[in-house]
């Protein structure tokens, strides 16, 4: 590996392990792209995918055995929309079988169309899915913070996308990476067509993720992004 911590350009189906906490799955077909940051006995799940291919990545995970000796799980969702929760469900009984407790978090917003199970908002029928509602535990707000072991991860809202996108800042005192949902992406930007989706408010919000000190941008689908400072400049230019 040279100077790039990923080594070679990822392809779908293998694990990219992004030193020392991250490894990301990229997305299979509609599926978001499902991030792992373990620390210890204690591990994050960002984004859980339609939850149709979770035996694909369900396999990967035994068989690198990214979850041995974790007890306690987050899955914590960037945004309410069906490829990023359809998964919840059932990656929630998959843990709860391996002996993990699992907890789900999102930013209040979020967490309040998945307990209503509001499908006009989730967009499940576009998948021919139905989405089963459940109860979240951490309803997050901006400013907070989630715990992974030693780990902080900064809860930012950043709507625009939908009206409950949020970014996962992490800061582990050498790496800087931040967990961007459908809010940015490597050359483009979430769509804001879509119900509770605002421009105005994606811009500002992009705005606002210029001001970190980011490595590496993880977004909710396609490739990770290397050039933080460079692709949001893009974004915004292209959406001014
Ligand atoms: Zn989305």
């Amino acid at each position: 590996m040279g100077e790039n911590p990923f080594g070679n350009p990822p392809t779908n189906l293998l694990p990219i392990e992004v030193p020392p906490h991250v490894l990301m799955l990229r997305g299979i077909g509609w599926d978001s792209n499902i991030y792992l940051v373990r620390d210890g006995e204690e591990a994050l799940i960002i984004d859980t995918g339609t939850g149709i291919n979770w035996h694909v990545y369900a396999g990967m995970w035994e068989r690198g055995g990214y979850l041995e000796g974790v007890r306690r799980v987050i899955i914590f969702n960037t945004h309410e929309h069906f490829d990023h929760v359809g998964g919840n469900n059932v990656v929630k009984r998959w843990l709860e079988r391996h002996g993990i407790e699992v907890y789900f978090a999102a930013h209040k917003i979020t967490a309040n169309v998945i307990e209503r199970g509001d499908e006009g908002v989730i967009l499940s029928y576009f998948y021919g899915r139905r989405f089963e509602p459940h109860q979240v535990d951490f309803k997050l707000e901006d400013g907070d913070k989630l715990r992974v072991g030693s780990l902080e991860l900064l809860v930012i809202h950043t709507p625009g996308h939908t009206a409950g996108s949020s970014c996962l800042y992490l800061d582990d005192g050498k790496h800087r990476v931040m967990f961007t949902g459908d809010t940015v992406f490597k050359g483009t930007v979430g769509r804001t067509d879509l119900p509770t989706g605002d421009g105005w408010a994606l811009r500002e919000s992009l705005e606002r993720l210029a001001g970190f000190d980011v490595d590496f941008g993880f977004p909710g689908h396609g490739g990770y992004i290397d050039d933080w400072e460079g692709n949001l400049k893009e974004v915004l230019r292209w959406l001014a």
